[in-house]
């Protein structure tokens, strides 16, 4: 038993014991079928006390505050990811666009896109905790193309840890599976399965149920995580930029101190966004927080009915496949936060039973004091990136739908100003980019190759290639194992009993 402050609580039920944010980390799982989460949230006194301080020391400062117990200097150990990242001191970096728009860079990281903000220091800590507890821990990761990159990067040659990292084979751009499969550290396994997303996260979920498998890697002293946003050592990595596009916000002159800063998110299982909440309700100065959803609106229908509804409904494939979501798990903690575990408990079950749950009228009035939503179709997201290219800012799918209903909402008039959450680079995602600006007239010839449509938004752009995503095409494929979901756990017995 660790002897740290037990602050966290599961969102299904809170006479459960708390927790630590440690034993959360290494057991993400909480009581009856729940999310651990803050059982309550610290208020800051103002924000002027945080405008001097640098992203390390905000962490250090905002850690303390949710006390989560962690020594100042593994945390700056965890935090020192960051010197990975294009400015060593600024990991998040507000772009200005105009006086009324500013965009929030979360994709400067190693695999380029925003993941790296939370899982380059998590990597860190869950680690170091492990390595602490002496028992070795297998994280299990099911990804569309973002998560996985980034937790094998973040996990590679760490001692205690074994990754293996799940993806639908011909499902991701070629960057993403190249970023996965010429991963060479030892500790990584990389499997593509003969399936959609939806195939690979139900075989995480299986696994992770499986008592004959945990038994197997018991047997084998290893126990048993995922590192998909469910954690909440996550979580807690993505509260501290918000604080920070806040702090450059004012420290740019793009708002005054204490006035309301509106933030758009391209959302898909809401864990950005539930950063930007929780930064709220400790008392940062945001103003709506505006989830920003693809085709697959289960989220953006949510905030505006107050009805969640995926009973009828089909996952639909989009241009920005890391928003291809229909259950957003991280609704969950907003619930609790607002309504508390029963009603949580309440909805949730509703939602595994019926497909769908239902707000009364006064708490969606509570959920829209907070929040507010819109869509996007593909067709209006790669406008929105032709739009952008025209005004010289070259945008990933995603970027370009939190870019979109930032410009709809001050268009509508219905917000002054936004910050836009940018999750990915145009690197990761080329072709889509690329022949956006085939469609808006701005360049002719489509393309369907990643290098070539690289080289060619390059050439249009006057960008450079990032270094990260230029390496890729050069490195050897090691990691080529493509199989059916029925044969994953014999194959990752199979990869321990060969390793070391
Ligand atoms: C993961 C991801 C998102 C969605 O973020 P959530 O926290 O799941 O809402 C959006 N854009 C990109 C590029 C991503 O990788």
């Amino acid at each position: 038993m660790s002897r740290q402050k037990a602050i966290l609580i599961s969102t299904r039920d809170d006479t459960s014991p708390k927790v630590s944010f440690k034993d959360a980390i290494l057991n993400p799982s909480a009581p009856k079928g729940g999310l651990y989460t803050f059982s309550q949230l610290p208020k800051i006194q103002s924000i002027s006390e945080f405008l001097s301080l640098s992203y390390e020391e905000l962490s250090i400062k905002l850690f303390d505050l949710l006390c989560l117990d962690i020594e100042p200097a593994l945390l700056k150990d965890c935090l020192s990811s960051y010197k990975a990242f294009d400015n060593t001191n600024n990991p998040a970096p507000l772009i200005p666009i105009d006086s009324k728009l500013a965009m929030l860079n979360l994709y400067s990281g190693p695999t380029r896109a925003f993941k790296d903000m939370a899982l380059q220091p998590f990597g860190a800590l869950l680690s170091h905790y492990a390595a602490q507890s002496e028992t070795k821990h297998m994280i299990l990761a099911a990804t569309s193309g973002d998560t996985g990159p980034a937790t094998l990067q973040s996990f590679a040659n760490k001692p205690y840890i074994k990754v293996v990292c799940l993806y639908p084979y011909k499902g991701t751009s070629d960057v993403q599976r190249l970023q996965m499969t010429t991963q060479n550290a030892k500790n990584c396994k990389v499997i593509g399965i003969k399936g959609n997303f939806d195939d690979a996260q139900s075989a995480l979920k299986s696994l992770l149920a499986s008592a004959s498998f945990t038994q197997a890697l018991k047997e084998r002293g290893i126990a048993l995580s995922a590192a998909n946003s469910l954690n909440i050592g996550r979580i807690a990595f993505q509260i501290i930029y918000h604080f920070w596009a806040y702090i450059q916000a004012c420290k740019s002159g793009f708002i005054s101190q204490g006035e309301k800063l509106p933030i758009v998110v391209p959302s898909g299982n809401f864990g950005n966004i539930l950063g930007a909440f929780f930064a709220k309700k400790m008392g940062l100065p945001l103003g709506h927080l505006v989830v920003a959803s693809n085709i697959n609106n289960v989220l953006s229908d949510f905030i505006n009915t107050g009805v969640y509804d995926i009973s009828s409904r089909h996952l639909l494939t989009s241009q920005s496949p890391a928003m291809d979501i229909l259950k957003s798990s991280n609704v969950e903690r907003m619930l609790f936060a607002l309504f508390g575990a029963k009603e949580t408990s309440a909805f949730m079950h509703s939602l595994e039973h019926n497909g769908k749950y239902q707000l009364s009228k006064a708490q969606l009035e509570i959920v829209q004091a907070d929040f507010k939503a819109l869509y996007c179709n593909d067709t209006q997201c790669l406008e929105s990136i032709a739009y952008g290219a025209k005004h010289a800012l070259i945008l990933d799918p995603h970027s370009a739908i939190a870019y979109y209903g930032a410009r709809k909402l001050i268009g509508d008039s219905l917000i002054d100003k936004a910050v836009f959450l940018a999750t990915a680079e145009w690197s990761k995602f080329a072709p889509s980019v690329w022949n956006a600006l085939v469609q808006g007239g701005l360049v002719k010839e489509t393309c369907t190759d990643d290098k070539q449509a690289i080289a060619r938004l390059c050439a249009y752009a006057g960008l450079t290639p990032p270094a990260q995503i230029q390496a890729l095409f050069e490195k050897a494929q090691i990691q080529q194992d493509v199989i059916s979901p029925s044969d994953i756990p014999s194959h990752i017995l199979q990869w321990l009993e060969s390793g070391d």
